[in-house]
């Protein structure tokens, strides 16, 4: 793909408004961008101008990428033998602070108490919404 690069900037990146993904905070449709590349530059720029931290990451609902702040990243798979309530498979997380951090960010956000349990058949860790004990 040949890109035209603005002689003013060092920085080349397209974006769209995402059609289907809005900000969990603002409610307006988040920028998505078709690949890495250009979701990097977009990061890199905000980064030093807007002395954000932002990092790419791949949308599981639209296949574009997003930028989220980086703190919110907790690096994740899908397990391949659970289920979560809403009938797809649950996110494993292979360490245990990362499933603590994106239980706290969920809190945080959603206002949802979650508990985190080992994986009962694969190396990771599962997020399970807290039932309170009687
Ligand atoms: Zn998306
Ligand atoms: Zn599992």
């Amino acid at each position: 793909m040949v890109r035209k690069q603005n002689a003013n900037t060092r920085y080349s990146y397209s974006s769209k408004k995402s059609k289907t993904c809005y900000s969990s905070t603002k409610g307006t449709p988040l920028s998505a961008y078709c690949s890495l590349p250009d979701a990097e530059q977009a990061a890199d720029y905000a980064n030093i101008t807007y002395k954000s931290n932002l990092v790419p990451y791949k949308c599981a609902k639209c296949n574009d990428w997003h930028l989220s702040p980086g703190n919110r990243q907790t690096p994740s798979e899908t397990c391949t033998v659970c289920i979560s309530a809403n009938g797809k498979p649950k996110e494993l997380y292979t360490l245990q602070k990362d499933a603590k951090a994106r239980a706290e960010i969920l809190n945080k956000e959603q206002q949802v108490k979650l508990d985190i349990y080992k994986c009962p058949y694969n190396s990771g860790w599962h997020l399970t919404k807290s039932k309170l004990r009687r």
